[in-house]
């Protein structure tokens, strides 16, 4: 196998970040009186440019989960570069081969081989190569202007324009330190722990067969991307957390961005799909236990069923009740109250399906 060589540039910045941002906050409180106002520019740069990376470059470039207004855009390819993880032309198409090849060794950041290889190791010796383009990357004029101008965009609004309005603030210094150094440093570490812990650290709700994990903790630190197995099970989902009270920062960004006009289309998998996937895993889960009992087999399986077929009857009828209310303008047709009375049994069904299912393969030892 050919020996890895060293990116210079990167191993550089990956590595001296850190040390200035130490050196720096020496000289800040050696020489300057401690300000709020300093941690206040960092957490503004902070969530700019960390939210760019997940609304725009992961969410919106990668896995076009929704439509953006070319102002929303450009505000993420501006801050996103700010955050200093390459163009969007090249995070993205590195992405997307680790959502195709994951856990394999075409898998840019490929958790197998352990976890500072897939937090920054590989970023040590990525390869300058030419890399191919999907066609939608390559078309998007926007993405290849930000590529070719990708370092400048970079400096000036991650390093010129926190430092410049740290000096109008009062001081060049805490505007640097706070608002450069140290945050590329937070939004580095924050991301990387997607490529990393995500991938070792949590619950395989939708799927075991890839090594991304669910994590709460993860989705708190990272804007809501911290719910990776969902995610890598439905990456076209513009949602990580699929929940409302799931910490999904990016999503509710992305939601709000659409009731006001800037974001449209947004894709969603429909939730039988999602549901489905649960129930899978967790029977799959069961089955795997070591002192399964073959013979609950079949009555597990009938549960299921049922429950999936509760579930779909549901959903189904819930639709077409909002349908036929969108319809019948009066809420106390008579239609509409039937199809109330059809959806209340069907839902209890479901729940009854679901305490069923639930019950039953805890009594036999699934615990998930
Ligand atoms: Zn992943
Ligand atoms: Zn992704």
């Amino acid at each position: 196998m050919k020996r890895p060589k060293l990116n210079i540039t990167n191993t550089l910045f990956l590595t001296l970040t850190p040390i200035i941002s130490v050196l720096g906050l020496y000289f800040y409180f050696s020489h300057e009186v401690f300000e709020w106002r300093y941690v206040f520019l960092f957490f503004i740069f902070y969530v700019a440019t960390g939210i760019s990376i997940t609304a725009g470059y992961h969410r919106l470039i990668a896995h076009r989960a929704y439509q953006a207004n070319p102002l929303l855009k450009l505000f993420y390819l501006l801050f996103g570069a700010a955050a200093f993880q390459n163009s969007a032309l090249k995070w993205a198409q590195d992405h997307r081969i680790h959502h195709n090849k994951v856990d394999t060794d075409l898998d840019p950041y490929n958790a197998g081989r352990g976890f500072w290889f897939s937090h920054i190791g590989w970023i040590f010796f990525q390869e300058d190569t030419e890399m191919t383009f999907d066609k939608d990357l390559q078309k998007d004029k926007l993405i290849q202007w930000q590529h070719r101008n990708y370092l400048f965009i970079a400096v000036f609004i991650g390093i010129f324009m926190p430092t410049l309005l740290g000096w109008l603030m009062g001081s060049l210094v805490g505007g640097f330190v706070f608002g450069a150094a140290l945050r590329i440093v937070f939004t580095h570490h924050c991301t990387f722990f997607i490529n990393s812990l995500a991938h070792i650290w949590g619950k395989q709700t939708y799927t075991d067969e890839n090594s991304a994990r669910d994590n709460t903790i993860l989705a708190i630190l990272t804007y809501g991307e911290g719910y990776h197995n969902f995610h890598h099970k439905f990456q076209g989902d513009y949602r990580n957390g699929l929940k409302w009270y799931h910490f999904d920062p990016t999503k509710w960004l992305i939601q709000t961005c659409s009731a006001i006009g800037l974001a449209d289309k947004l894709k969603r998998v429909p939730e039988e799909e999602i549901f489905r996937a649960k129930v899978r895993m967790q029977k799959k889960r069961l089955l795997q236990k070591r002192d399964w009992k073959h013979e609950y087999l079949e009555a597990v399986e009938s549960l299921r069923l049922r429950l999936e077929e509760t579930q779909q009857k549901f959903r189904a009828l819930k639709l077409e009740y909002k349908n036929l209310k969108l319809e019948l303008a009066s809420a106390k047709h008579e239609k509409v109250e039937e199809m109330r009375l059809r959806l209340q049994v069907a839902k209890a069904e479901f729940r009854a399906a679901y305490r069923h299912w639930k019950l039953y393969t805890r009594a036999l030892g699934n615990n998930a």
